[in-house]
C-alpha cells in the first residue's frame, strides 16, 4: 500500500496505473496530435490532453480498473484530439423541431424568413450608418431606422425596440413608476418560463406592487379603490400561457384606459406576443391594434413570438411617453444591435403586404399551413423514415394536433399529420436520445411509447435530413 492523495490509501495496482500514465508532454509527441496542434492551435490540444490524462486519474482514484491499453500514448492522443474538436465546434447549433411546437423557447422560438437572414448579412459583414444621419452628415440615432415601419402597421405615434419583452416592461416600469405604486389584477401575476415574474420585475424596478381582486375575478371598481396619491401605473399583463377559464372576469383594456386617463396615470399593457397579422390561429390572441385602440399608452410585446421576428421587445404608445422611455438611462443598456434591427425591419417589411407575410415568415406560415401540405409533407416522412426502420419497429402516417408553444394561445391545438414510429428493437426514450445524437438532432415528441414526428415544424428542406438521421440510428 503506498499513501497519496490526501492521505488515501491506494492499491498496488493503483499505483501501477497511475506510474503508467504519460505526461502531456509525451502525449504532444505522438503522431496524431501533430495535425490536431496545425488545426486547432498548440493551446487548446495541450489543454484538451491535460484534462484526458486528468480524466484517467480521477478514474483511477476512484477505483475503476483501466486496462493498459486506455492508458496508453495512442489512445489518450485520440481522445484529445476528439476533445480538442469538441471544444472549437459551436455548441449553438441548427437542430429539426418535429415537435409540433411552433413558437417552442427551448428549440430558438422564431425561424426567420430569408429576408430577415439577407438583411442580417448585408449589416454584420459591412460598415453601415447605424448612428449616421445620411441626409445631415452627422450623428444619427439607431431607432430612426425602425420606428417608421412599426408607426406604419401599427397605427402608433411612437415606437422603440429593445432586447426582449421582459426589458421592455422593465424600462416602462422603471421609467413611470420608479419608487411608486402599480396597479396589477391578481390574476394576472404570471411566471413566464426562464424566470420572468411579474412581482420579481416590479422589485427590480423599485416600483411597489399593489394586487387588487382575486385570481379568478377582478373588477373596475377593485382598480379604483386601489388608486391613491403613490399609483403611477395601471398595468394589464397578458396571461399568454394559461387560461383562467370558468366564473371569471377581468376589465377590458378601454375601462382600464378610461380610468387611469381620469386619474393621470400612465396605462400600460405587456401584450406577450405582438399579433399583428390577421390569421384564423391567433382568433382569440389580442393584438397590438386593438391594445392601442382601447387607448393604452404602453404596449410592449415579444419580436420573437408570433410576430416571427429576432429577439426584441418592442414598444409602441403615445409618443411622449415612448419619448420619456427612450431617454432613461436603463434604455442604453438594453439597447438592440444592428443585427436585431435589420432582421426586425426586414420581418416587419413582410407585414405591410399580409400575404406576403403569411408566406414568407415561417412562423405564420407554419401556424396557417393548410392540411394538405401537412399530409403531404408528414407522408414524405413517413416513406424515408420507413425505408430506414425497415423490420425494427412502425412508421405510421397518423393525424393529430400541434401547439402554437412561446406562451401563447395555451389552449389552441392546431389539426395536423404526423409520422407516427414504434420501435420494436428499442424503448422510445432510447430512440429519442439517438436522435438528439445525430447531426443536425431530431426533437419528435412522445405519446403513449411512440415517437411522432409532427409535420407542422418540420421544414420541407428538412424532410430529408430526418431520414438520414433516421438511417444513422438504425443502420447501427
Ligand atoms: C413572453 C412574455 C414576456 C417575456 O418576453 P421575452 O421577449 O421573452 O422577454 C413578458 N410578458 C408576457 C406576457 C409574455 O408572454
Amino acid at each position: 500500500m503506498t499513501l497519496e492523495d490526501g492521505g488515501k490509501q491506494l492499491s498496488a495496482a493503483q499505483a501501477d496505473m497511475l506510474r503508467s500514465l504519460p505526461s502531456v508532454e509525451e502525449v504532444l509527441e505522438a503522431a496524431a496530435l501533430e495535425a490536431a496542434v496545425e488545426e486547432y492551435g498548440r493551446g487548446l490540444v495541450t489543454e484538451a490532453a491535460r484534462g484526458v490524462i486528468n480524466g484517467l486519474r480521477r478514474d483511477i482514484l476512484a477505483g475503476n480498473d483501466l486496462d493498459g491499453e486506455r492508458l496508453g500514448i495512442e489512445s489518450i492522443a485520440r481522445a484529445a484530439v476528439a476533445e480538442a474538436a469538441r471544444i472549437q465546434s459551436p455548441s449553438l447549433r441548427p437542430l429539426i423541431n418535429a415537435t409540433g411546437v411552433v413558437v417552442h423557447t427551448n428549440l430558438g422560438r422564431s425561424v426567420l424568413a430569408a429576408e430577415a437572414m439577407h438583411a442580417v448579412e448585408e449589416v454584420a459583414v459591412s460598415y453601415s450608418n447605424l448612428e449616421y444621419d445620411l441626409g445631415a452628415g452627422k450623428r444619427g440615432s439607431r431607432h430612426d431606422h425602425i420606428t417608421e415601419i412599426i408607426v406604419e402597421l401599427t397605427g402608433a405615434e411612437e415606437a422603440l425596440v429593445v432586447n426582449n419583452n421582459a426589458a421592455a416592461v422593465l424600462l416602462a416600469l422603471a421609467t413611470f413608476a420608479a419608487g411608486r405604486e402599480v396597479v396589477v389584477s391578481r390574476g394576472e401575476l404570471i411566471e413566464i418560463g426562464g424566470s420572468f415574474r411579474i412581482p420579481d420585475i416590479m422589485a427590480s424596478s423599485t416600483a411597489k406592487l399593489v394586487e387588487v381582486g382575486t385570481t379568478n375575478k377582478t373588477k373596475l371598481a377593485d382598480y379604483e379603490a386601489a388608486i391613491g396619491d403613490a399609483t403611477a401605473m395601471l398595468l394589464l399583463v397578458h396571461s399568454s400561457n394559461y387560461a383562467v377559464v370558468g366564473f371569471t372576469a377581468d376589465v377590458a383594456a378601454d375601462e382600464l384606459a378610461r380610468l387611469g386617463h381620469e386619474r393621470g396615470l400612465v396605462v400600460t399593457h405587456d401584450l406577450g406576443s405582438g399579433v399583428l397579422a390577421d390569421i384564423e390561429a391567433f382568433a382569440d390572441e389580442p393584438s397590438v391594434f386593438d391594445s392601442l385602440e382601447a387607448g393604452v399608452d404602453v404596449v410592449t410585446f415579444s419580436g420573437d413570438k408570433l410576430l416571427g421576428g429576432p429577439q426584441a421587445g418592442v414598444v409602441v404608445g403615445r409618443a411622449e411617453h415612448i419619448r420619456r422611455m427612450k431617454a432613461h438611462p436603463m434604455a442604453r443598456a438594453m439597447r438592440v444591435d444592428k443585427m436585431t434591427l435589420a432582421a426586425l425591419q426586414a420581418t416587419l417589411a413582410l407585414y405591410l403586404k399580409p400575404e406576403a407575410a403569411l408566406e414568407r415568415i415561417p412562423t405564420l406560415r407554419m401556424l396557417s399551413e393548410g392540411e394538405k401540405t401537412l399530409r403531404a409533407r408528414a407522408g414524405e416522412l413517413v416513406s424515408g423514415v420507413g425505408v430506414a426502420v425497415g423490420e425494427a419497429g412502425g412508421v405510421e402516417l397518423e393525424q393529430a394536433a400541434s401547439k402554437v408553444g412561446g406562451g401563447a394561445l395555451p389552449l389552441l391545438e392546431l389539426d395536423s399529420w404526423v409520422c407516427a414510429v414504434s420501435p420494436t428493437e428499442m424503448s422510445v426514450d432510447e430512440l429519442a436520445a439517438r436522435l438528439r445524437e445525430t447531426n443536425p438532432p431530431v426533437i419528435g415528441r412522445i405519446q403513449k411509447d411512440r415517437l411522432l414526428l409532427d409535420a407542422r415544424t418540420v421544414l420541407p428542406q428538412q424532410v430529408e435530413a430526418v431520414a438520414v438521421a433516421f438511417e444513422q440510428v438504425f443502420a447501427e
